[in-house]
């Protein structure tokens, strides 16, 4: 039962989570559009100095850079990656930081 409610608050907070509003409110300043994938301005987490390589997609919440090889499948991959979080206290993180209850 515990995984069960485990599995719905994930789906709940990836669901409740808009990747536009996620990644214009972790990396201000990129030029993000609406959809697919973008590019994510400078990346966090390599001492980044001109933009191009950072993309994330606005559709699924990936990320991926074609500088430091970093990549992920969604928000939380972000969040656990950017803020060295297990996936629990990410999804914690996540629910704080957008006023998601769960
Ligand atoms: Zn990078």
């Amino acid at each position: 039962m515990a995984l069960l409610n485990k599995k719905l608050n994930v789906d709940y907070i990836k669901r409740s989570i808009n990747p536009f509003d996620f990644y214009s409110h972790e990396l201000p300043g990129a030029p993000l559009k609406k959809h697919d994938w973008n590019d994510g301005g400078l990346c966090p987490f390599h001492a980044d100095n001109s933009t191009g390589s950072f993309r994330v997609n606005l559709t699924t919440g990936a990320f991926k850079c074609f500088a430091c090889g970093i990549a992920g499948s969604d928000v939380i991959a972000f969040i656990m990656a950017l803020y060295g979080l297990q996936f629990a206290e990410a999804l914690a993180k996540l629910a704080d930081d957008w006023g998601l209850a769960w």
